[in-house]
């Protein structure tokens, strides 16, 4: 990966209550920041729409109040093959993963307990020494070591689309994200399949188009068909997408040959709290909210990076039916989003293509498990329900940004 960020990055741990812990240095991965990004650019139309954006400059935007070394968030700037070139800023969030990860060896000191909450500010350095070899490998990268492919986009009107479809799932800063279109079957046919599952978890891998309006520059997507899954591993509380499963689903996007490509994933979550009492599922977090697990979060980074993916996650609350949220990619973080919900025909993947034998082009990128036993706790809250048996233990801590 050719981002240039000739900085080092850290970050300053204290506890709840005050106390300083020390600093951690961050290892961090850029990838999903420098793709949402070029996304934003790619939306407005200031960009070519690519697969992925190969070259980046990440640079530490300072604290607005504080200055430098502190950081409110990093300034990336893509760069287009052309000389093109776009910016945007990344908030200070999106280190929380870096930094609950560095976190873990003051819980091996003993410095903190598995699972307690602290704060953080992140601070960055320059490293004149890599700027300067990033710059050079910068260079090799556009001269054509990696070429993403074009993205295939459709000319057609987002306000014809809007005026046949019902928005859905609306979540707290989702107004800007991509629109995104599911037909009514495809979501009907994911919850028949989760059902007959039983009390493991299924899957499958979302197939689709994405559109250029003919207005504007934007970029949105239609969810055409489900391929289910068929070789996952799956467990009452984790999933893992196989090898097998993306040679499937190739082999059925190459019968279909309607120039789709791969916009996302479904999965179900059974009825972990089946055996809570009534009083303790009434204040359980797993019921209250969506809930989008770290390794879910682990598997959208690993298996669906594009910043057009999304996840489906269909929840089983002990209602008569499931309850339907769409997760997908915003500021280079996985959040809970809008949809919009269309009619039609169900243009059902052809299932016999899941098993075609002939498929061979295994994706060895795409290949990676998904290794981790999922946790079922809620990502923000820091106070896991006791009540819920079926929890495997939490051992990662909560990281929270440090209050002004
Ligand atoms: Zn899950």
């Amino acid at each position: 990966m050719a981002f240039n960020d000739g900085f080092r990055f850290v970050a300053d741990v204290t506890a709840v209550d005050g106390r300083y812990l020390g600093q951690l240095p961050l290892d961090m991965d850029w990838e999903s920041a420098v793709q949402a990004a070029y996304w934003v650019a790619v939306r407005r139309g200031v960009l070519p729409p690519l697969m992925r954006c190969a070259s980046a400059t990440i640079e530490p935007s300072w604290h607005s109040e504080r200055g430098a070394p502190r950081v409110d968030g990093v300034r990336i700037t893509c760069h287009g093959a052309d000389g093109a070139r776009a910016s945007a800023t990344i908030p200070r969030l999106y280190f929380r993963d870096a930094v609950e990860t560095a976190a873990l060896q003051l819980v091996a000191q003993g410095v903190l307990a598995a699972g307690e909450r602290f704060y953080f500010e992140v601070c960055a350095y320059p490293v004149p020494d890599r700027a300067r070899y990033d710059e050079r490998a910068g260079d090799v990268s556009l001269s054509g070591a990696e070429i993403p492919q074009p993205l295939p986009l459709v000319a057609d009107s987002l306000e014809t689309w809007l005026r046949g479809a019902s928005r859905c799932g609306d979540a707290a800063g989702s107004g800007e994200d991509m629109p995104v279109f599911i037909p009514e079957q495809v979501i009907a046919e994911a919850k028949q399949l989760a059902r007959q599952a039983g009390d493991v978890e299924w899957g499958g891998v979302l197939i689709g188009r994405l559109y250029r309006d003919t207005a504007t520059p934007e970029i949105f997507c239609q969810v055409t068909a489900l391929i289910p899954a068929r070789h996952t591993v799956a467990a009452r509380t984790r999933l893992t997408f196989t090898a097998q499963t993306w040679a499937a689903a190739r082999a059925a996007l190459d019968l279909r040959a309607k120039g789709e490509l791969v916009v996302g994933f479904v999965h179900n979550h059974p009825f972990w709290c089946r055996d809570c009492p009534a009083e303790n599922r009434r204040h359980c977090p797993l019921i209250q909210q969506p809930f989008f697990s770290r390794d879910d979060v682990a598997l959208t980074r690993a298996m669906f990076p594009r910043p057009f993916n999304i996840a489906v996650l269909l929840s089983d609350l002990g209602e008569a039916d499931l309850r339907c949220d769409v997760f997908g990619w915003r500021g280079g973080m996985v959040a809970a989003r809008g949809y919009h919900l269309i009619g039609g025909v169900p243009q059902s993947a052809d299932d016999s293509a899941t098993d075609n034998g002939a498929a061979t082009a295994v994706d060895t990128a795409a290949a990676v498990a998904n290794p981790a036993a999922e946790s079922n706790r809620p990502r923000r809250d820091g106070s896991p329900d006791a009540s819920c048996a079926n929890r495997p233990a939490e051992h990662r801590t909560s990281a929270d940004l440090q209050a002004p």
